[in-house]
């Protein structure tokens, strides 16, 4: 088996007394999907949040690519490890929001390109070539000059889609990417995410409430409760088979 490009070990992440997350072990693998489900509450944005380097842990260890996001300086307090290999990492990692943020002064052309050219200082033509393609992928090529608040929500989601796309990442977070969206918009959403998890082979974590989708799609399901990694396993095992008390009040709100 391959190396996992992402490693947790024993992340522990308190806001204030609030211990949210309790021992977190979790290995992420080149191409894995995983899907992330639980009850609202139980830490499953901060766990990507903190893949982001949007939140930092307690304690214990993020890895990725060999290199610790964190380090624990000598007061006690977890600071970033090293500034460039923080840099190269983000540029690895693609990110999905449940609120879209877009950029509402630039047309979704722009907004896909933004990034690419002036973080990664990529070239412009390059950019504008691959922001066209991944606009097609996700159904807006005819939309490429208009405006975020020219778009419905399912249409804004597949811009920040496209545009996490462009950046080519190794991993890309879904965090309740559909949950913002009225139902009937829910279903163009997820099968944009269909399409890039049966086509890419890039590795994608996704916090998510929709059961079957997950089942569909995820190599691996981990159900967060009380903070910790309280079941894991193939989707079928998880959703399907599991028979954890929790989990199965869980499941049923959904089903
Ligand atoms: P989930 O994604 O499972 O709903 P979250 O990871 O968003 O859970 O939040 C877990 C807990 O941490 C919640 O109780 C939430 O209120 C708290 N929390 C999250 N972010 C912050 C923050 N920045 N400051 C204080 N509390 C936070």
């Amino acid at each position: 088996m391959s190396e996992p490009i992402v490693t947790y070990r024993n992340v522990h992440k308190a806001f204030g007394d609030v211990k949210v997350l309790k021992g977190i072990d979790l290995d992420i693998f080149p191409a894995e999907k995983i899907a992330v489900i639980g009850p609202s509450g139980s830490g499953k944005t901060t766990i990507i949040r903190m893949l982001m380097t949007l939140e930092e842990p307690t304690s214990g260890d993020i890895i990725i690519d060999g290199t610790n996001l964190w380090k624990m300086a000598k007061n006690g307090k977890m600071i970033r490890a090293n500034e460039k290999h923080l840099r190269d990492v983000r540029g690895d990692i693609g990110m999905v929001f449940q609120h879209f943020n877009l950029f509402p002064h630039m047309t979704i052309l722009e907004n896909c390109m933004a990034a690419p050219i002036h973080v990664k200082k990529e070239d412009k033509r390059e950019v504008h070539e691959r922001a066209i393609q991944m606009l097609e992928r996700v159904g807006l090529g005819d939309k490429l000059n208009n405006y975020p608040s020219q778009l419905s929500g399912g249409q804004k989601q597949r811009v920040a889609m496209a545009r996490a796309l462009v950046m080519r990442p190794k991993i890309m977070l879904f965090d309740e990417v559909t949950s913002a969206l009225d139902p009937e918009l829910v279903g163009e959403v997820l099968e944009v995410i269909r399409d890039i998890a049966r086509n890419d082979d890039m590795a994608m974590v996704l916090v998510t409430h929709e059961m079957d989708f997950a089942l569909d799609i995820a190599d691996k399901v981990l159900f967060l409760d009380n903070g910790v990694i309280a079941e894991q396993g193939t989707a079928n095992e998880v959703i399907e088979h599991s028979t954890n008390e929790r989990l199965q009040t869980f499941l049923h709100r959904f089903r």
